[in-house]
This record gives C-alpha cells, structure tokens and sequence, in this order.
C-alpha cells in the first residue's frame, strides 16, 4: 500500500509554490469540506498601502490632539514606518511601551523613543512580567489600525519627557499646578482614534483617493468568482455601507471582462453585512436590518425574512448568518485579519475554520530568509549551553561560565529584531515568540500574507498541518531517528 502511494506520488506532476504565495497551516483544513467563505473587509480584502494610509490616520490623530489642546509642538512629528510593530502592550500606568510573550514576560520595552535595559525595566517590572489581563491598565494594540495610534503614543511620550516645560513624575507629567498622567493621554489618543473613525474623516480622505490609500488587484474578483462557483460566500465587514459601497466598487467593478455586463460588486457575494461589530456579532450580535441601497440609510424594524439576494443587510449576527445561508458553523471558513476580532472570537464562540490574514508576513519572510544565519547561531549556542549542564548531575558543585554566550545571545537577538524594524518583528524577538504568534497558532487554522493566496490551491486542497511534536517526544530515540524524515515531508505541503 506505501509502496504504491510512494509510485503515485513520484509519478504525480509537484507544483512548488513560492514562500510568498503559501498559505501556511497551524491544524489541517478540507478545503473540500468548506461550503461557506466569509470574508472581512478592512485590511482583508482591501488592503491599505503602507505606510500612506497610516502616515493619513496619524496625522489626522495628532491635528486632533492639537484641537483640543494639545502643544503645537507635536505637529512636528511625523510617521515614521520603521518603528511600530503590531501587538504591542501600552502600560497606560507608567507610559511604556512594551513587546510581551504569550505569558506576559517581557521581551522589549520602550519609553517614548528610549529603550530600557535589565536594570530599568525590572524598576518597573520587578518580575519582568505583566498581567496581561488587567485591561484596565494595559491596552493592546492588536490591527494594523492601531500602528498610527502606538506611534502617535510614542511620539506624545517622547515630546513630554524632553520638553523641560514639564516635570517628569512616575505617573506623568507636571506643568504649573497641572498633571497630566500617561493614563489620560492614553485616553486622549484613544478618543482621537474614535473620533477620526466615527466621524468619517479618515473614510472620507481614503474615498478622496482611492489610489493613493487602496491596493486594487485583479485578482480579488477572480478569487471571489472562482470561490463562488464551488461555495457560499459573505461578506462581514464593521464598516458602514457608504464606506464599504465605495471601497468595493472600487475593489471588484473596475476590471470589467470584455463583451461581458458590468457586475455590481454585491453580486460576488450570496450574503453581505454591514456594521458588523465583530465581536460582539460572534456572541450576541445586535439588530438586523435591512440597508435601503439607494440611500444608505437603515430601514426601520428588525429583518426576519429569509435571504434576498442582491440585498445589503447591517447588524445581526454570526448565527444569523449561519440561518440565512442555511450553513453550520464548521463548514464555514473565515478570512479576516483581526486577531481578537475576527479569529479568535469566531474560533471560540463559534467553532468556525479560520484564515488570518498577515500582511507583514511578506516582509517577516524576506527578513527570516536574510537573517536566518543569525537564528542558527543562536540556536548553536543553546546548543552549546545545553552541553555544559548535560554531564551535571545532582550532586555536582560545578558552576559553568556561561556569560559570554548569555552575552552573544543577546546580541545577535538585538541585531536579529533590528532588522524588522525598531520594535522588531512581529511574530518574534531573538527565539522567543510574541504574545500576537502565539495567538496566531492557537486560533488561526491557516494564515498567508494575503488572502490572494488561495488562488495557489485547488477547492478540494487538504492543508495538513506539520506534526509538532512535545519536548518529551522529541527528545525520545525513536522520535529522533523516525520523525525528522517524516517531518520534512509533511512540511512540503
Ligand atoms: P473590518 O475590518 O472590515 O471589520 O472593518 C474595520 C472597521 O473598524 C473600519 O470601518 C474602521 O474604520 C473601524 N475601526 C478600526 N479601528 C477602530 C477604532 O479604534 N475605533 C473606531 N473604529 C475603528
Ligand atoms: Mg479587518
């Protein structure tokens, strides 16, 4: 039998994918099985340029800061791209900002544009660790959204501290007989961020040029058509209509086939939804309604009648969702980019599959591929420090030297994480993992750069995700003799 599927396999034409255009997998998925396709709109299907759509959002957070009072001084910042990473903790107590494991340990922490060492980051942090679950204090900063706004933080941390107007105090900033804590300014940015949302102006400036803020690729339409001829596909986006109108025309109407009638854009989806409020929507949800597309206004009362298509509703709910498209929760896979509010939450509510959409990863995977050199020796050195201790038994009073490979370590994880940027990758720092990684592993079944990616693979694929195997397994004989070679084979996928 393993002979024969070993003769079919050799036989069978291998298509090797690019890294770039790979779907990658944390737990196997049937494609075959998928008979529902939901996507998110916002950073999924339409991709803001970077860093033009933040520098945007920025500046119009720090003209705000300005307006309401804020020192003219701060519109000297600008955004600079290299420095936020996504997933960063701000410490709304003390103003830091901080890059933490999936237990809350400590891996990077920054003042303004300072970078604390040992020393001053255990004042702080005697443990060098959060809780992570006070979100009262700690705030974090999980979509691509939020890059402006933990620069924005940054930059109002940095001003504060050197501008000798202000007295540095623990908690914030003295000025005359006024206080000015981090946890306020927090506050403040965060309004910031609601307002330049809620009121419309960063939509606004986004439909004002397209082009400059939108990426359009060809290849969205023909996603969504070639999914739509084997599966249900929706749309579920927290945006409003009018936004979410412009932007999909713009996406999907714009590359008509020659000879053929022009699509409208609702026409690619079997279902679409507004004003989702994700997460909310993956729990409870709220009303649905029914858009009047004419006017983009609301019609009044709650909809309860079954699937119209070519209508627009806003509101409801996942479990709506699931009613009118008359599908169950594991038959659907989900594509989104928010990690709380479109994985997690459909993940662990709803039991839905789940795609996570990462577009830094382009970028991570060109920076892995350089710098790989530098997690190798990394892991020689965990290697060699694996070797002292190996021959120590309980009763040994030897101390090995190990300073100068801690020593080395350290370097080669500040030269690793600098070249992702300031704040290092996303994903990563040095070999130990990001709270946003361990995440990603837990709740997305699968994750690319894009959702374009999909276009790669056939609609019956099986992604089987690569056998990882516990520390007592590894370290097993049988483990190390077998399984590597099964490892590497299971990888190729
Ligand atoms: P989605 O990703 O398609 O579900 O849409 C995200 C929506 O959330 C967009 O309309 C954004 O303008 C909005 N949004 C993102 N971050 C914030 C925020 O911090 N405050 C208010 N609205 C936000
Ligand atoms: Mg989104």
């Amino acid at each position: 039998m393993l002979d024969a599927m070993d003769r079919d396999m050799d036989d069978e034409p291998r298509v090797k994918r690019n890294i770039h255009e790979k779907v990658f997998v944390n737990r196997s998925v049937t494609l075959e099985n998928i008979k529902c396709y939901g996507f998110d709109m916002d950073y999924t299907l339409a991709i803001y340029k970077s860093p033009e759509y933040e520098s945007l959002g920025f500046e119009q957070m720090r003209d705000r800061m300005v307006s309401i009072g804020y020192p003219h001084e701060i519109l000297r910042y600008t955004y600079d791209p290299s420095f936020p990473t996504r997933g960063l903790v701000i410490d709304t107590a003390h103003g830091n900002l901080l890059k933490v494991d999936s237990n809350g340990n400590i891996l990077v922490c920054s003042h303004g544009f300072h970078f604390l060492k040992g020393e001053d980051i255990h004042n702080y942090y005697p443990n060098k660790f959060i809780q992570r679950d006070d979100t009262d204090r700690f705030y974090i900063l999980n979509t691509l959204f939020n890059l402006s706004e933990t620069y924005l933080y940054t930059c109002l941390v940095d001003f504060f501290t050197r501008c000798n107007r202000y007295t540095n105090l623990p908690k914030g900033f003295r000025h005359g007989d006024l206080f000015m804590s981090y946890r306020s300014m927090f506050h403040d940015v965060r309004n910031a961020m609601d307002f330049i949302h809620d009121t419309g102006a960063l939509k606004e400036q986004t439909i004002k040029n397209l082009e400059k803020y939108v990426i359009k690729d060809p290849k969205i339409p023909l996603l969504l058509t070639r999914i739509k001829e084997v599966a249900k596909v929706f749309l579920a986006t927290n945006s409003d209509y009018n936004y979410t109108e412009a932007i999909m025309k713009y996406l999907l109407e714009g590359h008509p086939t020659p000879g053929s009638p022009k699509k409208s854009w609702r026409s690619f989806f079997d279902l679409v939804v507004v004003d989702t409020r994700k997460p909310l929507f993956f729990a409870e949800g709220t009303v649905l309604r029914q858009v009047d597309t004419d006017t983009g206004k609301l019609r009044i009362g709650t909809y309860t009648g079954g699937l119209q298509h070519g209508t627009v509703y806003s509101g409801g709910s996942s479990d709506i969702v699931c009613e009118l498209l008359l599908v169950k929760g594991k038959d659907i896979l989900y594509i989104g980019d928010h990690i709380f509010g479109d994985i997690l939450k459909s993940k662990k509510r709803q039991g839905w599959k789940t795609f996570l959409v990462v577009p830094e990863l382009s970028r991570e995977l060109e920076v892995w591929e350089q710098r790989r050199n530098l997690f190798e020796e990394m892991k020689r050195l965990d290697g060699f420090l694996a070797e002292f201790y190996k021959h120590l038994g309980n009763d040994s009073q030897e101390c090995p030297d190990i300073r100068a490979i801690k020593t080395r370590i350290k370097v080669l994880t500040y030269r690793m994480d600098m070249s992702y940027g300031q704040m290092g990758s996303l994903l990563r720092s040095g070999s130990r993992q990001t709270l946003f990684a361990s995440q990603l592993m837990r709740y997305a079944d699968l994750y690319s750069s894009t959702c374009i990616n999909l276009l790669h693979y056939p609609f019956n694929y099986l992604f089987v995700a690569p056998p990882v195997l516990m520390p007592h397994e590894s370290a097993s004989d049988f483990a190390a003799q077998d399984l590597p070679n099964h490892s590497v084979m299971m990888n190729t996928y």
